[in-house]
């Protein structure tokens, strides 16, 4: 075989797997959705989408900065977009024992536990009574940063 025939056979069976690698990838992961939060009070991600055909989805925060939890710590709430405030409100009421949630919230429709620096939680959660189309927000209801630390949620059909 001369060499050029096998270097072009090397180039598609590349090309055949990180095709396979990109596909495989998107499928596994459509209801796994995966953020950052830092030091300077930022998520990585602005707006959230899962499929609606996800019934279950599974969150990941990972606060990739350095400081305490008691300084800079994040977590991740899901609201309707309308009862972010309030709840933010009253997750800093609760404490930090609460991890900023007020206990049985019911306006709360996912949250995890509060990380600091070089943490990582994960939070899984029905998708049963979400609707597409209807305006969800997520953010860290850590005092004072909601208003910066926020984003849209949705769900795709
Ligand atoms: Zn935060």
């Amino acid at each position: 075989m001369s060499s050029k025939i096998i270097n072009t056979l090397s180039q598609w069976i590349k090309l055949s797997l990180s095709l396979l690698l990109i596909s495989g990838h998107a499928y596994a992961n459509e209801c796994n959705i995966s953020l950052t939060a830092n030091d300077a009070m930022q998520f990585s991600e602005k707006t959230l989408t899962v499929p609606a055909s996800c019934e279950q989805v599974t969150l990941a925060l990972t606060h990739d900065g350095t400081l305490p939890k008691t300084a800079m710590g994040h977590n991740w709430v899901l609201t309707q977009a309308a009862d972010m405030q309030a709840v933010a409100n009253d997750g800093m009421a609760a404490g930090a024992s609460n991890h900023y949630v007020k206990p049985d919230d019911k306006r709360v429709i996912a949250h995890t536990e509060v990380i600091g620096g070089g943490e990582s939680t994960s939070i899984s959660f029905s998708t049963e009574g979400l609707t597409a189309g209807n305006s969800y927000k997520f953010f860290c209801s850590f005092p004072g940063h909601w208003a910066i630390m926020q984003g849209d949620f949705s769900i795709q059909e």
